[in-house]
């Protein structure tokens, strides 16, 4: 990461703790290694963020249906999915400090490809190869442990009342997928679907990240918005596309530059995929996964079947054929929508000499939309009248109301949480029943009538 990349993240990162999006988790006790808290406008950012997906991935898609399954679930679920064998990261240990490393990022920073599906041997090969270039982040030495395998799921004692946490641990869940593919009879038989057809899910997940850093990009608990499609195995593909397409698209509508985003295909595929890309985003510390698109053939149903002994075969019987419906997916974090979204509207300009930070969301993505101010805190009439817009507009946008310090701080304020509309009560407004409306962007400051105020937002809000 250059300097100035990395110059750009601490901004972002102090931006967050500074106006209330983003705060390291337990903060009081020293904090709590990649967790993290959302604060008020964070909040709202996230649940913008969510909002969003849902409108696009289910309420404007005739065929896929939304779900919120459990963060528990049958341990089986994970022998089934391959995670208490496979989900294992490469780990070593620097032998003078003892920090932790994952091996495959480590090798990949210093330009060498470990690939996930590597084995043990051939990792450990690649470390000797290399010994020296990789140094330890913490002390800079350069002499390590040899390279363990370390399993990512999360255990809980969760109906055991044994002292032993390994004795039939129950997982959090390392995925929100597994909850869908669990439920995906119950979909079909329940609700008005046939493959193909899509069942969509927000929800927590849970992993042992070995090195989890770079602020929310991958931290340990997260949120996933996941679309699992259901789909005729001939059908497979040209869906896939039709996916990808979709899903650059929205990323484009979310507000994110297109100069920012590019498709990363997967060269070495799991046994079972199709085909895998992701689209990557580039944050501060480069161009990094934002969401995966996998097309995953049959083998999360055939899994789950064979585990169960459920039969999965769905029977469509105008094309009189049966078959275990193929896996299209689309998958994204939250905290990472979050970090792009934050990253895209961070801005620095020059005004009158000064640095203006102005967070520039979309309309759409703003945590609040309308500040409203009335001149003076000391004017009881301003302050009545000012209380009375607010009111107003409360229930149609998230509204703030601020007669802290002056005028101009408070434009700071609204403009580092990316305010879209400013509206101050002055004494004109006691004469001539308007208010001044100042624009985050262009600054400008025109004058709305109070009976013609809705009318202006709501044109505004929709442009
Ligand atoms: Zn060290």
């Amino acid at each position: 990461m250059s300097k100035q990349d990395s110059e750009l993240m601490e901004k972002i990162i102090s931006l967050c703790k500074r106006r209330g999006f983003i705060y390291p988790s337990s903060e009081i006790y020293g904090g709590f290694a990649a967790v993290y808290d959302y604060g008020p406008y964070g909040v709202e950012l996230e649940k913008a963020v969510k909002d969003f997906w849902w409108k696009r991935v289910v309420q404007e898609n005739q065929n896929v249906v939304g779900l919120d399954a459990a963060i528990f679930m049958h341990p089986k679920t994970w022998e089934a999915s391959g995670h208490v064998s496979g989900f294992a990261d490469p780990l070593m240990e620097c032998k003078s400090c003892h920090v932790r490393i994952r091996v495959d990022h480590a090798l990949e920073e210093i330009g060498i490809f470990a690939d996930e599906k590597m084995d043990l041997a051939e990792i450990n090969k690649l470390v000797e190869e290399n010994k020296g270039k990789i140094v330890c982040p913490n002390c800079k030495k350069i002499e390590f442990t040899e390279v363990k395998k370390f399993n990512q799921l999360v255990k809980s004692n969760l109906g055991n009342f044994t002292e032993d946490i390994n004795e039939n641990p129950v997982y959090l869940r390392g995925e929100t997928c597994q909850g869908i593919y669990v439920n995906y009879k119950n979909v079909l038989d329940s609700a008005r679907v046939r493959v193909p057809f899509g069942i969509a899910q927000i929800g927590k997940a849970f992993r042992n990240e070995i090195t989890a850093r770079q602020f929310i990009f991958r931290t340990r608990e997260f949120e996933q918005m996941e679309l699992q499609y259901f789909v005729p195995p001939n059908a497979e593909m040209d869906l896939y596309e039709e996916l990808r397409k979709n899903r650059w698209q929205y990323y484009l509508d979310l507000g994110l530059s297109e100069s920012k985003l590019k498709w990363h295909k997967h060269e070495n595929l799991v046994f079972y995929a199709k085909e895998a890309y992701d689209i990557e985003y580039e944050f501060p510390f480069g161009f990094k996964e934002l969401e995966g698109v996998h097309a995953r053939g049959d083998y999360d149903l055939t899994q789950h079947g064979k585990f169960s002994g459920v039969d999965f075969t769905y029977t469509d019987q105008k094309n009189d054929e049966s078959y275990i419906p193929h896996v299209i997916e689309a998958s994204v974090g939250v905290g990472r929508t979050v970090l792009a979204v934050l990253t895209e509207a961070y801005t620095e300009e020059e005004v009158n000499g000064e640095t203006r930070i102005v967070m520039k969301f979309t309309k759409n993505m703003a945590p609040v939309k309308v500040a409203v101010f009335p001149l003076l805190k000391n004017k009881p009439e301003l302050v009545e009248k000012a209380k009375s817009v607010f009111e107003s507009l409360k229930s149609k946008y998230m509204c703030e109301f601020d007669d802290n310090g002056n005028v101009g701080k408070r434009y700071r304020r609204q403009d580092e949480i990316g305010t879209p509309y400013c509206i101050t009560v002055d004494f004109d407004t006691l004469e001539d029943d308007a208010v001044t409306v100042r624009d985050r962007d262009t600054m400008e400051q025109v004058r709305v009538k109070l009976d013609e105020l809705q009318n202006w937002l709501s044109e505004k809000f929709s442009e």
